[in-house]
């Protein structure tokens, strides 16, 4: 495959900067929001303002996740995030910025690890701004909840499950355990929410220091991540894209390759001899 050639050109030259995205994800069974063609959304995330302002869309949003949290906490890292802590272990990648709040390039060994949108196994007060973990919250929410029972029909990348309007209003949320009153949000960026304006400035620090950008399962459909790869674009700093399907960045790409994460990565990894060696 020629343009897997001119990945491996670019990734072999070191410097990398990674941005991924849901796509890098969904081998590990957790759905992308927008399926593969990156247009058709099927389910409206949790918005910012309905979340704080709306007491049954924030009761809804944390009967659904409270039944998709073990799922999003049982899934594990695929051969995509193995090979991208690979090629970190090699020292060819530098940063790894990630628009995921799985934790899941993490439990795979990467470090100088992003999380642009912030953590699902985290958990923070709206009130008194203390972090919590969400395992602690999943005990509380549990006794508050003893019989509390739904079939889960399907989760989403937030953590999200679909659950019908009976069974969301027999769920009963609890309040910050620290403060008492609080409201808890997970320490993840909604839609409509802005990502902390340092942790951007650190995002563009490392895409600027940058040799190559290289962004993973991504669709850059937000401009929450679609900004960096214009930055670098800007900077004459060469892009590179794995994807399946089309990418809202394609135009300022040096190089795309539209393929299975799980297939490409670890192959890109022998390739410059990182990690396991594969017969490719
Ligand atoms: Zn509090």
């Amino acid at each position: 495959m020629e343009s897997l050639d001119a990945l491996t050109s670019l990734v072999a030259a070191g410097g990398v900067v990674v941005l991924s995205g849901a796509g890098l994800s969904t081998e590990s069974g957790i759905p992308d929001y927008r399926g593969p063609s990156g247009v058709a959304r099927r389910h409206t995330p949790m918005t910012f303002q309905a979340f704080t302002r709306d007491p049954l869309a924030r009761r809804r949003y944390w009967a659904r996740s409270h039944l998709g949290w073990r799922l999003i906490a049982g899934a594990a890292p695929n051969a995509g995030h193995r090979a991208v802590a690979e090629l970190q272990d090699a020292g060819l990648v530098d940063t790894v910025i990630t628009q995921n709040v799985d934790g899941l390039h993490g439990a795979a060994g990467s470090t100088a690890v992003i999380e642009l949108h912030g953590r699902l196994d985290e958990v923070t007060c709206l009130a008194c701004g203390n972090l919590t973990s969400r395992e602690e919250l999943h005990r509380r929410l549990r006794e508050a909840n003893p019989d509390f029972v739904a079939r889960v029909a399907g989760v989403n990348p937030d953590g999200d499950v679909d659950l019908p309007d009976e069974q969301v209003a027999a769920f009963r949320p609890v309040d910050c355990g620290i403060c008492g009153t609080g409201m808890l949000k997970p320490d993840v960026v909604f839609f409509g929410e802005t990502v902390p304006p340092q942790r951007v400035a650190r995002c563009f620090a490392a895409v600027e220091r940058a040799r190559s950008l290289l962004v993973l399962g991504s669709s850059l459909t937000v401009m929450s991540g679609r900004r960096f790869v214009i930055r670098a674009a800007k900077r004459g700093i060469p892009v590179g894209i794995v994807n399946q399907g089309p990418t809202r960045g394609d135009g300022h790409a040096t190089v795309c390759v539209d393929a299975p994460l799980g297939t490409v990565l670890p192959r890109l990894a022998a390739r410059v001899g990182a990690g396991t060696p594969l017969k490719v």
